[in-house]
């Protein structure tokens, strides 16, 4: 298969925001927009996107997962980065509409339709160094997707990095570009220095997250990752996640959690660890590599309690299992 995000459909949902409003919605061809080289987006970095996903269930039924939750991150990234305001309800239907055209051409799982909402601003004003763009663009691209890790079978090396940082710590809970553009040199060389999978930024010992994905720590019955601040992103699935962890009776906690704590408790035998995200699903965190030094997360295989909360979403999101906490929208 492609890699993940390489293939998308031929035709995406579209509009602009100009005059103070936004236009009616249409679908486009993927690769048709027009944009002046001055635009805001290309210089100032004013965009956000949303990662999110349609599954297709058994009875060729087609169902987004948790649109809400990422509606309003995109609402809310909008409105941190000075964007226009998004209409929610417009953007919902544009979703719809762009994964109903699509239906026939979303993979079976474990495949899925990805899809990426996107907000850049339009506004051809190289003088608004520190002024936001006036126009913005609004589009949803699809793209059929397989797992995001390929040959993800084998759980991650990931490397604790200290010193560097994601982002900007007020900017971690914007779906922004600049972001991930910001955390490419640190992850390269990760990849390079120490042949990691990922890296998990820990600025102060504090653990944070990695550059596309929240980490979770399984200490027997609890779970454990970082509380809710502007810092890093604030992930559908890790809430997913910790919300069917209590369902089975585990215990969460969302708390600071310290390098040393972390290296600690991933010296005990039941202990697991994972990243969560749209694309990674949970895969399990097998080896961290801290100062030069590698540490087994307790048996440094995939753990039953990591592959039981994913299977648990799974079957929601296949429509395998009761969708309890109404997560999904049907198209
Ligand atoms: N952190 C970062 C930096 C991400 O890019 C993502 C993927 N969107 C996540 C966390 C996980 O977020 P979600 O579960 O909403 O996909």
């Amino acid at each position: 298969m492609a890699a993940f995000g390489t293939v998308f459909m031929p035709h995406m949902a579209f509009t602009t925001f100009e005059n103070n409003h936004w236009n009616e919605a249409t679908i486009v061809a993927s690769d048709s927009i027009q944009l002046h080289p001055g635009a805001h987006v290309l210089h100032y970095s004013s965009t956000c996107f949303e990662g999110l996903k349609a599954f297709k269930h058994e009875d060729g039924s087609v169902h987004v997962f948790r649109m809400d939750q990422n509606l309003n991150r995109f609402d809310q990234s909008s409105r941190l980065l000075s964007l226009p305001d998004i209409d929610q309800a417009q953007v919902s239907k544009m979703i719809l509409d762009i994964v109903e055209q699509y239906s026939a051409d979303i993979p079976e799982p474990p495949g899925s339709m990805y899809i990426r909402p996107t907000h850049i601003g339009t506004e051809a004003a190289i003088g608004k160094a520190a002024a936001p763009s006036i126009s913005s663009m609004l589009y949803v691209l699809i793209s059929p997707v397989g797992d995001y890790f390929a040959g993800g079978s084998k759980p991650l090396r990931v490397l604790l990095d200290e010193t560097g940082m994601r982002c900007a710590p007020h900017m971690g809970m914007i779906k922004s570009g600049g972001n991930y553009a910001s955390a490419l040199g640190p992850i390269l060389a990760a990849k390079r220095d120490v042949q990691a999978d990922q890296i998990l930024f820990c600025p102060n010992g504090d653990v944070q997250e990695t550059g596309a994905a929240n980490f979770l720590l399984i200490d027997g019955n609890e779970i454990i990752t970082k509380a809710l601040d502007s810092s890093f992103l604030h992930g559908v699935t890790r809430n997913s996640i910790l919300t069917l962890a209590a369902d089975l009776g585990m215990k969460v906690t969302e708390t600071q959690l310290s390098v040393d704590e972390l290296l600690t408790r991933a010296a005990k035998p039941n202990v697991e660890a994972a990243l969560s995200g749209t694309a990674a699903v949970l895969t399990s965190v097998g080896t961290l590599i801290h100062n030069g030094k590698e540490h087994a997360v307790g048996t440094g295989e995939h753990g039953p309690t990591t592959q039981k909360l994913r299977q648990a979403l799974n079957d929601i999101q296949w429509g395998k299992a009761p969708d309890t906490h109404n997560w999904l929208t049907r198209v």
